[in-house]
């Protein structure tokens, strides 16, 4: 079966279609750009030239039409009827505490979907408007929606209130959530198999570094405690965003800037974290470069950075009386030995050690730590698109 995978932002749509019954192949990658404004999408097909369309994409719908028209295309097309896609899995970013897995969509999925995004108004709409489009486009074709905070709905109340005043859970649902579930299930399973256990039977730490970030600490296979929050703008430094920090700030600035609360917001969504601190750049390439060269702010905002990922690894030893391993994945994770290295410097009191050969490693899932470590260190490439398409084909199997 073929499953195309679908991640609709507010502007933009990525997508690709993976053949389950051909090792999990991925037959073809794209994303289109600018929906709403003019339009631009990009096609990679294996063996095939990649395709870029400049062709306007006033809506969702048109943009769900040129995905199946570059997949249908005789020269840089995979498939020669729409009938070959079996089934549409869509990335959808908060459900809430409705959906704890992945679920076939139907019009009472979609309206919880509906509910949610006053917890999630730049995401879930657009989310919901990418499964109204296929269901125009291609209609019978089964579509399963895949929750970033679904992973995440097994923490208990401890770990999930705020100390804020009940009611406000009661009425308004502001709780913690948690994201990038995807990605830090389809680690915790990879790593299970990596040490040759059974996902019940793992306790981690996986860290999800990229220009958003998050930590989640895994207890039996399941997540109890998780760095983001009500928002993805909570916990640990990110590129853009300031992670967490004296709420009470949020005022003062307001009041000592003459800013509204939705510009403070956008202030701590866009132009903090890393960005803010180093006033160089979000990208950690720029900042381990302008770093290098002695450049002070740089190496203040690198510092930072890895010193709050150690601490919530701190943290989450205690959230899980230790650990068996701590899995590094997404853009920093995966590609940065020097942050690794500097975050597990900080934990050599418990005797982690990384192996500097295999730390400078990259592409590969292994274990990065010594032989006599106590805790294993782990790199896992994380692979959200096949996590949706595996549930997705399992949920339609079924
Ligand atoms: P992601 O959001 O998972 O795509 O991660 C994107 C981030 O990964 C970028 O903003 C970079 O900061 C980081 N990144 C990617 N490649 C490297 C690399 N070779 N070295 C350091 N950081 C990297």
């Amino acid at each position: 079966m073929k499953i195309l995978v679908l991640n609709c932002g507010s502007s933009s749509l990525k997508y690709q279609l993976i053949d389950m019954d051909n090792n999990n192949e991925v037959m073809a990658v794209g994303l289109c750009e600018r929906i709403g404004i003019d339009g631009r999408l990009k096609h990679e097909a294996e063996g095939k030239d990649a395709y870029i369309s400049e062709a306007p994409l006033p809506d969702h719908n048109a943009a769900v039409k040129a995905v199946m028209e570059a997949l249908l295309d005789k020269d840089h097309g995979v498939i020669s009827d729409v009938s070959e896609i079996g089934g549409v899995g869509h990335r959808v970013v908060h459900g809430g505490e409705s959906f704890a897995s992945s679920v076939v969509i139907t019009p009472e999925v979609k309206a919880a979907i509906q509910d949610c995004c006053k917890l999630a108004p730049l995401h879930n709409p657009a989310n919901l408007i990418g499964i109204n489009a296929c269901e125009d486009i291609m209609p019978g074709v089964p579509q399963v929606a895949v929750f970033d905070t679904a992973f995440h709905q097994t923490m208990p109340e401890k770990a999930y209130m705020y100390a804020l005043p009940y009611e406000l859970y009661e009425k308004h649902k502001i709780r913690k959530y948690g994201f990038h579930g995807t990605s830090h299930k389809f680690v915790t399973q990879k790593c299970a198999e990596l040490m040759g256990k059974n996902v019940e039977d793992i306790n981690i730490i996986t860290c999800h570094l990229g220009n958003g970030g998050s930590l989640s600490a895994v207890k039996n296979g399941k997540c109890v405690d998780t760095t983001m929050g009500l928002t993805p703008l909570a916990g640990i430094v990110m590129g853009t965003r300031c992670g967490n920090i004296d709420p009470a700030i949020v005022n003062f600035i307001m009041e000592a800037e003459g800013l509204s609360g939705k510009e403070v917001d956008n202030l701590m969504n866009k132009q903090s974290g890393v960005l803010g601190l180093s006033g160089v750049s979000s990208d950690f390439r720029d900042l381990e470069a302008a770093a290098n060269e002695g450049n002070k702010r740089a190496r203040i905002a690198l510092d930072t950075f890895h010193y709050t990922v150690a601490k919530f690894i701190g943290e989450y030893l205690v959230a899980l009386n230790g650990t068996d391993a701590i899995v590094f994945t997404a853009g920093i994770g995966e590609n940065s030995a020097s942050s690794r290295q500097e975050i597990c410097n900080y934990l050599t009191f418990l005797g982690i050690k990384l192996d500097p050969e295999k730390n400078s490693q990259r592409g590969k899932a292994q274990c990065i730590s010594t032989e006599d470590s106590p805790i294993k260190v782990y790199v896992i490439p994380t692979n959200e698109e096949l996590m949706i398409a595996l549930d997705t084909n399992r949920l339609i199997t079924a």
